[in-house]
């Protein structure tokens, strides 16, 4: 079994591209279990001399209102239980959001191991949430910018000595 990495956090901060950055051409493989394909994508990463298994949490774009609660804990409460460990993904321009503090709490109380990415820090204009998110109580963040591939070292040294 490779070691498996969940992306984890709200809509738009950035999960998708990270997966895209991590994975390239590889995507592979997607869970078997009914309802599962949609919202989980799995693939094989490489971040230099890593390799490990990425998963993307998606599907809560479409959810509506009423549904984003229960459905952004299920998922997520899945992928923490496939995965080792989560990269818990924020943007950092925006701060950390009551939505982000619901997947905080999700994290805190599954016990994961849980490596925090202050996403999107690609300008000084990140600096404060980057800030704001040490105070989530999870560990130092890393700052990234999953789209400009920034920060990808920080990220090799946060998760070498797990894999
Ligand atoms: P997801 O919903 O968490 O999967 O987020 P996506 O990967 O779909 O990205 C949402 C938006 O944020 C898109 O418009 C991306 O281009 C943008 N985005 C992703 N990563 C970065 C980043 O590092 N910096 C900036 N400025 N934008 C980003
Ligand atoms: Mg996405």
């Amino acid at each position: 079994m490779t070691f498996t990495l969940a992306l984890v956090g709200r809509p738009n901060v950035g999960k998708s591209t990270l997966f895209n950055r991590l994975v390239g051409k590889r995507l592979a493989l997607v869970d078997d279990q009914p309802g599962v394909t949609r919202d989980l994508r799995e693939g094989a990463a490489r971040l230099g001399d890593l390799e490990f298994t990425v998963i993307d949490t998606a599907g809560l774009e479409e959810a509506t209102d009423d549904s984003l609660q229960g459905r952004m804990r299920r998922l997520t409460e899945r992928a923490v239980g496939m995965a080792d460990a989560c990269l818990f993904m924020l943007d950092a321009r925006v701060g950390v959001t009551p939505s982000d503090q619901v997947f905080a709490d999700i994290l805190r109380r599954s016990g994961t191991t849980v490596i925090v990415a202050a996403n999107k820090s690609e300008s000084n204009a990140s600096e404060a949430g980057v800030i704001e998110a040490y105070g989530l109580g999870l560990g130092d963040p890393v700052a990234l910018s999953g789209e400009h591939g920034e920060g990808m070292g920080d990220l090799h040294a946060r998760l070498a000595p797990l894999i």
